[in-house]
C-alpha cells in the first residue's frame, strides 16, 4: 500500500554550522527528515562555535555534513536526492561589507548564490528558500511591507538584494525561488558579533557592550524558533513560488530597552561602552508581516521577554563549559545591531 503521507524527502541546509543554519538542521531532524547540511566554516567568527551548533546534529542518523565552498566546490553531486535546498550560507555583517570586507560579500553572498543556482536549476531541486535581510530597505518610518522599494544601506544590503535579483533570473529559467527577508534574528546560538550576544556577555562578567549611539535606533527583534518556523513552512506553501517575504517581529523595541531587559534578565546591569552611530546603521528596521501570515497563517510567537530568557541561559550554560572564556571576545567589534 502506498504511503504519501510517510514519503521522506531530503534538505540541504547550507550554512548548516552557522547560527540560523544549525538551529533549522535540528528542527528538520525532530521533523524526521533527513538532512545534508553544507558549511566551510568561515572564520568569520570562531569555528569552535560553529562546531559546537552541531553537537547535537552529529549524533543523529539522519544528518550528513559536507565541508565545501558553495563559491568554489562542484555543487551538483551535493544537490543529489535533494527536494528542498534551505540557502542560509553566507557573509553577514553591515560593518565588514565596507571597505576590503566586501570581496567576502561578494563571494560568499553572490557568487555562492549564483553557482548553488545554477546547481539546483541543473539538478531539478524543487524549491530554493534563500535567507534576504531587512537589510535591503533603505530608510524607513514605519512597518514595511516587501512593496517599499528596495535602498540598501550598505554593501552588505546591496549583496543581499543581488541574490534576490539572482533568485528571479534563475526563476525566469523555471527554478522555483522564495527569498525571505529576516529582520535582526536573536536567541540561543545567535553570532558572536551581534548586539544581544555582546549585551548578555557583558552583563554576565564579559568586556563592555558596545552601544552605538544613544541606543534609541529600534529594531523588529525575531526570536530564532519563529524564523525556523516561517522557513519550515514556507518551503511547502505551493504559492509561495518567486514571492519574497518579510519574516520579522511585529514589533520595533529600542535598543536601550533590550539593555535594560538583559540587565533585569541577568540580574546585574549591562556594562556600556559609548561609541559613534555607525554608517548603514538605520534608525528603524519595522516588519510588516501581513504578507506571510496572508500566505501561511505565520505570525511571530515568541515575546522579546522570553526569547531573551532563552538566549541568557544559553549564554549562562556555554559559559560554564568553557569556565570563564567569552565566545567572540577576541573578534573585532564589528555590528551593534544589524545583521
Ligand atoms: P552565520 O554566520 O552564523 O551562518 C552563516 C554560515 O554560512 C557560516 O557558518 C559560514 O561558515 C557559512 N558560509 C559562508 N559562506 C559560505 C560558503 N561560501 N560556502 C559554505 N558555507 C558558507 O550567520 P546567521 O546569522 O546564521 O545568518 C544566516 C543567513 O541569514 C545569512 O545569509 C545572513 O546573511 C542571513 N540573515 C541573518 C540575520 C540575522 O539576524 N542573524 C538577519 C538577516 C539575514
Amino acid at each position: 500500500m502506498m504511503q504519501p503521507h510517510h514519503h521522506r524527502v531530503t534538505y540541504l541546509v547550507t550554512g548548516c554550522a552557522g547560527f540560523i543554519g544549525s538551529t533549522l538542521v535540528d528542527r528538520l531532524l525532530v521533523n524526521g527528515h533527513p538532512v545534508v547540511g553544507v558549511d566551510c566554516l568561515t572564520p568569520t567568527y570562531e569555528v569552535a562555535v560553529k562546531e559546537r551548533n552541531l553537537t547535537g546534529a552529529i549524533e543523529h542518523p539522519g544528518f550528513s555534513m559536507r565541508r565545501d565552498d558553495l563559491a568554489v566546490s562542484d555543487l551538483e553531486p551535493l544537490l543529489d536526492g535533494v527536494d528542498t535546498v534551505f540557502h542560509l550560507a553566507g557573509q553577514p555583517g553591515v560593518q565588514t561589507s565596507w571597505g576590503t570586507g566586501f570581496a567576502d560579500h561578494l563571494e560568499r553572498n553572490v557568487l555562492a548564490t549564483q553557482r548553488l543556482m545554477e546547481a539546483c536549476l541543473a539538478t531539478g531541486v524543487r524549491r530554493v528558500v534563500l535567507a534576504s535581510t531587512s537589510s535591503v530597505y533603505g530608510a524607513v518610518d514605519g512597518a514595511t511591507t516587501e512593496d517599499a522599494p528596495p535602498l540598501p544601506l550598505s554593501p552588505y544590503g546591496l549583496s543581499k538584494l543581488s541574490i534576490e535579483y539572482l533568485g528571479a533570473l534563475y526563476g525566469a529559467r523555471g527554478l522555483d525561488v522564495v527569498p525571505l527577508r529576516f529582520f535582526t534574528v536573536y536567541g540561543p546560538r545567535q553570532r558572536p558579533d551581534m548586539a544581544f550576544h555582546r549585551m548578555v556577555e557583558a552583563a554576565l562578567g564579559g568586556p563592555a557592550f558596545p552601544l552605538r549611539g544613544d541606543g534609541s535606533q529600534r529594531r523588529s527583534f525575531t526570536f530564532v524558533d519563529d524564523v525556523v518556523d516561517a522557513v519550515v513552512r514556507i518551503a511547502m506553501e505551493p504559492g509561495a513560488s518567486g514571492t519574497v517575504f518579510n519574516v520579522g517581529s511585529s514589533i520595533a523595541t529600542p535598543l536601550i530597552d533590550v539593555v535594560d531587559l538583559v540587565g533585569r534578565l541577568v540580574g546585574h546591569p549591562v556594562p556600556v561602552e559609548y561609541h559613534e552611530r555607525l554608517p548603514g546603521d538605520p534608525d528603524l528596521t519595522h516588519a510588516c508581516v501581513d504578507r506571510l501570515r496572508d500566505a501561511i497563517g505565520w505570525v511571530p510567537t515568541t515575546t522579546l521577554e522570553d526569547g531573551l530568557a532563552e538566549q541568557v541561559a544559553y549564554h549562562r550554560a556555554t559559559r560554564s563549559l568553557r569556565g570563564s572564556t567569552i565566545f567572540g571576545s577576541d573578534f573585532p567589534l564589528s555590528d551593534s545591531v544589524m545583521v
